[in-house]
């Protein structure tokens, strides 16, 4: 198996190609064509599986199949628990995007949010968000989620551990029915299952 054979468009394999990466890992494997064709996504991952390309490259392959005109706007939401994990995906998705017309923001909290609220209204097509600053920022009117086409939980048991299962729920609602929706997860507890019944919809479940 090569990432090219999975689909992905060149200028993502030459991002591919600069990183060093050889083959799709296991769980990129399964998931990447899945993610390309817009389904839904339950998938059990550790960290070091590569589940972040597994889930970013296809997200940046679709976004840049679509013609855009006028102001970019978030049509991809990608959650994570931790302001570390947050910064470790963003670098991701500007990596794997380094030769594509995309823009790519970063928040959470814990820091002043005026640089923040400077990028968004710049435009940004993929943002990556911890669920608190999100809601606070999306509260104050500095962010739109009207145009999400793609959202991520990433390190959703983490996030339950954390306490953000009320923000999930609230986010949730505030983007379109209409949207896909990777959950990604390493454990698989009641809750989690909960959660996946609540929001996905048909999801091809994959393991790395
Ligand atoms: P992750 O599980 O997403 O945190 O990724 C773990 C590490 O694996 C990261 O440092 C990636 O750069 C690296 N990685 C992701 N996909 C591949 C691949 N197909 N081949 C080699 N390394 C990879």
């Amino acid at each position: 198996m090569t990432f090219k054979s999975l689909g992905l468009r060149e200028e993502l394999l030459t991002a591919i190609q600069e990183q060093g990466y050889t083959t799709p890992s296991p769980i990129q494997e399964k998931a990447i064509p899945v993610v390309l064709e817009g389904k839904d996504v339950l998938a059990s991952a550790q960290t070091g599986t590569g589940k972040t390309a597994g889930f970013t490259l296809p997200i940046l392959h679709n976004l840049s199949q679509q013609e855009v005109k006028g102001k970019r706007a978030i049509r991809a939401l990608i959650l994570t628990p931790t302001r570390e994990l947050a910064s470790q995906v963003y670098d991701a998705v500007r990596t794997y995007g380094a030769h594509l017309n995309l823009k790519a923001a970063v928040i959470f909290g814990g820091v002043n949010q005026n640089p923040q609220v400077r990028t968004l209204n710049q435009g940004v097509d993929v943002l990556v968000a911890t669920p608190g600053r999100l809601l606070d920022l999306h509260q104050q009117k500095h962010i739109k989620l009207g145009q999400v086409q793609t959202f991520v939980l990433d390190e959703a048991d983490r996030m339950l551990d954390m306490g953000f299962l009320r923000d999930i729920e609230r986010i949730s609602n505030l983007i379109p029915k209409q949207k896909q929706t990777l959950l990604f997860s390493a454990t698989f507890s009641k809750e989690i299952k909960k959660l996946a019944n609540g929001i996905l919809k048909h999801a091809v479940q994959v393991e790395a």
